[in-house]
């Protein structure tokens, strides 16, 4: 039986409470055992004396019991067991609490290993809890699994090598077929598996890691490639004309020559043999929503209908308005989210169905299977840093093959890029709409907070608007937290800011509610918003030109970014000020960045710095697949390797039909498969 079918249940010790375990770790089937690599190891491989032992590091001692532990009631509930070690040089007390089990096994004499952390004493050693083997055992390196309750690293490595028996090219095929392993020259799958799991040195470790990463990076290329593959099916939407001038002689301001540039590519694209995937990728306030008005334009004027999807309601609500206004009285636009009353979306639905609508912007709401149209013609998803691969793929399957166009404003590493929109054409948007001066940012303490305020309000008296920015209102916080927007507004009414038009704005607010202080807004009617991150993405009033943000520190860079964002979207000079008493290095690090740049290359490359990879890839904001091995940044040069060997493979057999191509074909689907989980999520 294949092991991607077998369940580890049928493994030995694995019981109804082992199983749930080990679901919570994701690991359902053989083979995702088996794919569980370590997280680390321990390297009993390599002993040395007390003496040598790395400070405050774990390391092996080999050594010989003098005599049995003895036995010490501390009180009622703790028991100590304690022994004396020699290594041949010096003298090592052990130390054990309450593991009756690991001191009886431990004999006058017995040679040991021990893996624990040394700490000189006077003239001797002790070790505290270290774990324990007969020297018999041999020395060896053993795994570290990451845990979870109910669940010990000894458990997982105990079924992994039951796993490890029942692998063979029959019941676990090799993705990479054996002419690829040849050419790259990497090892087998089983042999890669032996080795990441118990290693018996660090050479064949590494030949290990570097097959596993090398077959992971393989399967995500050869599955992006093919994604860009299918969605270049044929073009059934085909758009020959090109309405754009009429588009631009309604539009209240010119055009950048970036965005016309991206319009045109876009309309290339729609006019060729198959259909568009594009990625506009440009910097916060670097007008993307007049691009896709521009190329939804085109689409409705030669009769299709267009759905763009925006990932908080509150934007999709300014979209919606933005949108007809660009777009003119002719196209009919509609908004549905989830909190539309139920007849009211009833009502949209029916509308997008009978091809009386044009234009739909929505949230999720867009996704679920009733909302269906007359005549799909492209697909537009607003920060598609915050969908998955798979969302954007289900609502494009609510038409035939339409156009599909993706915004970003996550400045990402070129070469990354590359590689996470890897089934996407890319426009660039290099140039800001004319005018625009850049944010001024400031960071200061909160020692200054009422001159900050007294600048706030010199702006707020020439007509201007402006937000204030406190940490997220979320759940599971203090509760001091929880009201720390509330709070913060009555004590701004009541203070530093009475008699101004004040609005407040968190995520906790009914969407009806959030929508109307928006709107107020953006008529000009609130002067100051009080607001949490819900207005980090794409909030666009372009007279707001003042933004305080309090406890700075509780931002990431990209955060803060995209925050300041909000601002310096007009012809008004803006400033930011950044309000921090963390004296912390990291915090000094990020706020420099901000103060010296606007720029949000700059920026992401520091945040990369700032946090490194792992955890700017860990938040799963891009919508790829989770790997278990592989490091987008640090592995680099097997990344480029794999992406030649992907498109060399996919040049020979498209459809993996080949015989030896079958196991990665299934992998790829595998994979990706996982996508459209998380992608629900
Ligand atoms: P983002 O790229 O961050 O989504 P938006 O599309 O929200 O940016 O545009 C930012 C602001 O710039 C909006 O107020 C928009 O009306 C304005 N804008 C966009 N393009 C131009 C242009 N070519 N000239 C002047 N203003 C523009
Ligand atoms: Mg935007």
């Amino acid at each position: 039986m294949a092991l991607r079918d077998k369940s580890v249940r049928q493994l030995g010790g694995v019981g109804d409470k082992r199983a749930k375990a080990y679901e919570k770790l994701g690991i359902h089937t053989v083979e995702d055992l088996l794919r569980y690599y370590p997280r680390a190891y321990e390297d009993w491989s390599r002993t040395v004396r007390a003496a040598e032992a790395p400070a405050g590091e774990p390391c092996c001692i080999r050594g010989w019991a003098l005599a049995a532990p003895t036995e010490h009631r501390v009180r009622q509930g703790m028991t100590l067991y304690r022994f004396r070690v020699s290594d041949g040089r010096d003298i090592i007390t052990v130390t054990l609490f309450n593991n009756r089990f690991a001191a009886a096994k431990v004999h006058a004499d017995d040679e040991l290993l021990l893996f624990g952390t040394v700490i000189p004493s006077g003239r001797h050693y002790e070790m505290t809890s270290p774990l324990i083997e007969p020297a018999s055992t041999g020395q060896r390196i053993r795994p570290l699994y990451r845990q979870t309750e109910g669940l010990t690293a000894r458990m997982i490595e105990n079924n992994v090598r039951q796993a490890l028996a029942l692998v063979n090219a029959a019941t676990l095929p090799d993705p990479l077929p054996p002419t690829l392993l040849e050419k790259q020259q990497l090892c087998d799958l089983s042999t890669a598996l032996h080795s990441i799991h118990f290693p018996t040195n660090e050479l064949a470790l590494e030949a290990a890691r570097e097959r596993l990463i090398f077959e992971e990076l393989t399967v995500l290329q050869v599955g992006l490639m093919r994604l860009k593959g299918r969605s270049r099916g044929d073009n059934t939407v085909r758009i020959r004309r090109d309405h754009t001038a009429a588009f631009t002689a309604a539009l209240p301001f010119t055009l950048t020559g970036a965005q016309n540039r991206a319009i045109a590519d876009c309309l290339q694209d729609m006019a060729g043999d198959r259909p568009m995937s594009r990625l506009v990728q440009g910097d916060v306030g670097s007008g993307k929503t007049a691009v896709a008005a521009g190329v939804a334009y085109s689409v409705i004027r030669e009769g299709w209908q267009a759905a763009m999807m925006a990932p908080t309601e509150i934007l999709a609500e300014q979209h919606a308005s933005t949108l007809s206004r660009l777009l003119g009285e002719e196209v009919r636009v509609g908004l549905l989210t989830g909190s539309l009353s139920v007849p009211k979306r009833r009502q949209i639905r029916q509308a997008l169905e009978a091809g009386e609508l044009d234009l739909v912007v929505g949230t999720h709401a867009l996704l679920t299977d009733a909302v269906r149209f007359a005549r799909l013609g492209l697909v537009i998803t607003d920060e598609q840093h915050r969908f998955g691969v798979h969302q954007r793929a289900c609502l494009a399957a609510k038409g035939n093959n339409p156009h599909m166009l993706v915004m970003s404003a996550t400045p990402i590493p070129r070469t990354l890029a590359l590689i996470l929109y890897g089934d996407l054409d890319v426009s660039v948007l290099d140039e800001l709409p004319p005018g625009r001066l850049p944010v001024e940012t400031y960071a200061i303490s909160s020692a200054k907070r009422e001159r900050a305020y007294g600048y706030v309000r010199r702006h707020l008296d020439e007509g201007r608007q402006g937000f204030i920015v406190c940490p997220l209102v979320e759940e599971g916080e203090e509760p001091s937290d929880l009201n720390a927007a509330t709070t913060l507004f009555e004590q701004l009414a009541a203070g530093p800011f009475a008699g101004y038009r004040l609005g407040l704005l968190h995520g906790r607010m009914k969407t009806a509610e959030k929508e109307e202080t928006m709107a107020a807004f953006a008529r000009g009617e609130i002067q100051l918003l009080i607001a949490t991150t819900v207005i980090e993405v794409g909030v666009d009033v372009p007279n707001a030109v003042i933004m305080v943000v309090e406890n700075a520190e509780r931002f990431g860079l990209a955060q803060l970014h995209q925050l300041r964002g909000r601002v310096g979207r007009g012809k008004h000079r803006s400033t930011c000020i950044l309000i921090s008493d963390s004296t912390g290095e990291e915090n000094r690090r990020r706020l420099t960045a901000m103060c010296s740049t606007n720029d949000g290359f700059k920026i992401a490359d520091e945040d990369l710095k700032l946090r490194g990879p792992g955890d700017f890839f860990g938040d799963r904001q891009h919508g790829l697949p989770q790997l278990r091995i592989a490091d987008l940044l640090g592995d680099m040069p097997l990344l480029n390797r794999a992406q030649m060997a992907a498109a060399h493979l996919l040049s020979v057999d498209p459809d993996l039909q080949a015989e030896e191509n079958a196991p990665l074909r299934q992998a790829v689907e595998h994979l990706f498969d996982r996508v459209g989980e998380q992608g629900l999520n």
